[in-house]
């Protein structure tokens, strides 16, 4: 089945106590014993397991061709139950340009439990292959990446990855299995916030892992999920699985949109670079052509002037709604250097926008309007 089908249906049933077609939400924690003890119908406390992320989990692996997927309470939580499910003493090898929330996840928690990070220019394969040692466990790829949209060839990292004896985890959630499926380029694993394009209305946190294959390694991870307790609740897992009925045409419309802003972006005279892997320019452009089938709905870009001007950009936009985040309908324009804090690697003059849904031209009416004070 083709992926807008699968959307539609994966994961959904029809509810066999009222033939209700769109799923009720289940909030029972608990669910009763058969008078022998044993549990008929497969469901006991919802920690360890419930309809609605159940529905949510088979509809994620489908979307992915995983064979197995876990729901977590963020996207956050799934990365953490990652790092939680290799053993102390490995090495895991990350990108430098990596979402702020994980690098610092990776760099200050990670280590202070005995795992060991190094992080490298993931677009550079022979910068990889120098850093991998013989301890080295995971090799963590996000592509595109957040914020500067760098490009990671996930074929040749994975590859990498499976002759060090490594797993290789791909951070999908800028592209969604509608535009990237890493499974099918070698990955043995998929994390994703499910936060943004996922559940797409930004009314949801959510977390979802998606394994490749059935291993010790994805059943450990389902002990740290249903033990450690980081699950996603059933309303949030309803939330998101009716966000992924819609996801292919959302990104489709967000990727449009991306493109157009982005060109129009890189012509005009106030504005120093567009990072957008889309445009023939960008260095990743060529790899992104191979291994998705749209190129996003993140666009970042550079003004002339620095720091102080962006903030002047951010400030004048009046359809952009200068907030965190992205995969809503809502266009975002943020200032991610200021965000990210002490230690970011983020030009000063980078502002990240999160296309949404609306008409393309007026979001290009809108950020030309705020550009042409700069000039
Ligand atoms: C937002 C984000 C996360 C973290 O997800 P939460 O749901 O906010 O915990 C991880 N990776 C990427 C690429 C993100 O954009």
């Amino acid at each position: 089945m083709r992926l807008e089908t699968l959307a539609v249906h994966a994961g959904s049933r029809i509810d066999p106590a009222t033939g209700a077609v769109a799923m009720p939400i289940y909030l029972s924690t608990t669910f009763e014993r058969a008078a022998d003890g044993s549990y008929p119908r497969g469901y006991i406390y919802t920690r360890l397991g419930n309809p609605n992320r159940e529905a949510l989990e088979e509809a994620t692996a489908a979307l992915e061709g995983g064979a197995v997927a876990m729901a977590f309470a963020s996207g956050s939580a799934a990365a953490f139950a990652v790092l939680q499910a290799l053993i102390p003493g490995a090495h895991v090898l990350a990108p430098k340009d990596l979402y702020h929330g994980l690098a610092r996840m990776f760099r200050e928690i990670a280590t202070a439990w005995g795992l060991s990070v190094s992080f490298v220019d993931m677009a550079d394969p022979s910068a990889v292959e120098s850093a991998i040692r013989p301890e080295t466990r995971l090799i963590w790829v996000e592509t595109p990446s957040n914020p500067m949209l760098r490009i990671t060839d996930i074929a040749q990292i994975a590859a990498l990855a499976h002759r060090a004896g490594a797993f290789c985890i791909c951070d999908n959630t800028l592209a969604t299995p509608i535009l990237q499926r890493p499974l099918a380029l070698g990955a043995d694993g998929v994390v994703h916030s499910a936060t943004k394009y996922m559940g797409g209305h930004s009314d949801a946190i959510g977390g979802i892992v998606v394994l490749k294959e059935e291993t010790p390694f994805a059943r450990r991870m389902r002990e740290i999920q249903t033990t450690g307790g980081a699950i996603l609740p059933p309303f949030e897992s309803w939330l998101i699985l009716r966000g992924l009925q819609t996801l292919p045409y959302r990104m489709r419309a967000h990727c449009e949109n991306a493109m157009r802003v982005a060109a129009f972006l890189a012509q005009h005279p106030a504005v120093e670079a567009v990072p957008y892997p889309g445009l023939p320019g960008h260095p990743g452009h060529a790899v992104a052509a191979r291994q998705m089938s749209m190129f996003g709905g993140l666009v970042s870009f550079q003004v002339r002037g620095g720091q102080e001007a962006a903030f002047q950009v951010a400030e004048r936009t009046r359809l952009f709604i200068r907030a965190t985040s992205f995969g809503g309908p809502e266009s975002f324009i943020e200032h991610r250097a200021s965000i990210e804090g002490p230690g970011s690697s983020t030009p000063g003059n980078l502002l990240r926008l999160a296309i949404g849904l609306e008409h393309p031209e007026d979001l290009i009416e809108d950020l030309d309007q705020a550009l042409r004070a700069l000039l």
